[in-house]
This record gives C-alpha cells, sequence and structure tokens, in this order.
C-alpha cells in the first residue's frame, strides 16, 4: 500500500472527513484491521486565508510547498491537497516537491463523464467559482459546461464557508439557501451539481437536493485510496 501525503487544515473540519473516508474506504476494500497509510500535515488555516484574502497566492504556495517538501522526505508516494481552493497553486506545489499530486478535480471529472453529465453546476468558495484554475481543467480535460450561481448566491456561499462550515458551524437557514441555490441551478438547467468546497458536504443533504451532487471531499479520498492500493 502506498503512503498518501495529505496536506490538510483547510479546513480541519474536512480533513477530519477525509481521514474517515479514506479509512472506511481501505477497510471497505481489504477489510478486517486494515487502515489508510497516510502522512498528515495540517497547516494552521489562519495563515492561509489571511494570504488568500489578501491575493497572496505566492505566500500560500510557499507555506503548502514548504510542507509537501516535509512529506516527501517522510515517505509519502503521492500528495492530496484536502482542498478544491488551493489547487490554485497546485502546480507550483508539485514542481517544488517533487510530489505526484491526486488533482481534486480528476476524480469528480471522471464519474460525471461516466454518468452522462455535460451541464454541471459548480459550487464553492468565490475563488473557485469565479476564476478559471478549476473550472478550466472541468471545461478543457473532461468536456463539461459548468454552470455558477449568480453574484449574491456566490457570495453568499463563500460566506458561509469560511464564517460557518470551515468553523464547525452547520445552521439550518444556511442549509435552506443551498438547497434554494441548488434548485435555482437545476431550473438553469445543470444536470447535477458540484460540491466543490470540501466542507459544502456539511451542509447539503443528497437525499433532498434539487439536483444529483458530487461531492468532492468523499471522491477525492475515494480515488486517493484507488491510487495507494493499485500496484
Ligand atoms: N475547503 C474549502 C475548499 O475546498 C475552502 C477552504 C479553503 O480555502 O481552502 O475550497
Amino acid at each position: 500500500m502506498k503512503l498518501i501525503g495529505l496536506l490538510g487544515g483547510m479546513s480541519w473540519e474536512s480533513t477530519a472527513l477525509y481521514y474517515r473516508l479514506m479509512n472506511e474506504e481501505t477497510k471497505h476494500r481489504l477489510g478486517g484491521l486494515h487502515s489508510a497509510r497516510i502522512l498528515l500535515h495540517s497547516v494552521d488555516f489562519h495563515d492561509i486565508e489571511r494570504r488568500q484574502h489578501d491575493g497572496d497566492w505566492e505566500g500560500t504556495a510557499d507555506i503548502l510547498s514548504d510542507a509537501a517538501c516535509g512529506l516527501k522526505s517522510a515517505g509519502a508516494d503521492f500528495l492530496v491537497i484536502a482542498t478544491n481552493t488551493m489547487h490554485k497553486v497546485a502546480d507550483a506545489i508539485e514542481t517544488r516537491s517533487g510530489l505526484p499530486i491526486l488533482h481534486i478535480a480528476d476524480p469528480t471529472g471522471q464519474v460525471l463523464v461516466a454518468g452522462g453529465v455535460a451541464r454541471v453546476a459548480l459550487l464553492g468558495t468565490r475563488f473557485t467559482m469565479e476564476q478559471d484554475f478549476y473550472r478550466n481543467r472541468l471545461e478543457r480535460h473532461y468536456g463539461l459546461e459548468v454552470v455558477l450561481p449568480n453574484a449574491d448566491a456566490r457570495a453568499a456561499i463563500h460566506r458561509i464557508i469560511y464564517e460557518e462550515l470551515c468553523q464547525g458551524k452547520v445552521l439550518q437557514p444556511s442549509a435552506v439557501l443551498f438547497a434554494d441555490i441548488i434548485a435555482d441551478l437545476a431550473g438553469a438547467g445543470a444536470q447535477a451539481v458540484i460540491l466543490g468546497c470540501t466542507e459544502i458536504t456539511m451542509i447539503v443533504d443528497p437525499a433532498t437536493a434539487a439536483l444529483p451532487t458530487y461531492d468532492t471531499t468523499a471522491l477525492h479520498a475515494t480515488a486517493a485510496i484507488k491510487r495507494a492500493l493499485a500496484a
């Protein structure tokens, strides 16, 4: 079994989900007392979040590349960055650390294509929804048409992610808002919705959502175990 290098803490709420999901998937595949081989470097999210909102992406790349170099020296075989947003600097981290990255958009793109989805809604931080780095990968590698919520909805989602979900708060009015936004996106012709922030799974119930949900946290964690167990 390969050793997974997990870059986490962004936020730790979702990293805890990754840890559980990776171990559950390993147990599911191998049975008994098997568990995942994981090296975790969990950063102080305060330092990352401040730089994100200051536009200091180079600073975030420095912090995460240093952490990834540490994981490589400790023996990690590949890297899992447990956040969609920080894939903005994934290329820099991969180049500087020399560790191959399992990109979070890839398992999601693959499952969407396999499921026959062509037009997909994307929910995430404003960085993920509004900048090119994530949407381009879905469009260019998987031929998906990406539909976004309107500007007010994007601002609300961004605020809920940082002020509530990343701080472990799952509030009913925000859950209703997410449900309404997903219903609007269904009305706009989306066939499915990507939960493109690793905390959104905490607040969206797939059983009642107006669209089929594609949870990047679960898809990424499962893909990591598949890779760790591949020959
Ligand atoms: N975990 C979130 C994501 O998947 C947001 C926090 C961050 O900015 O990393 O994008």
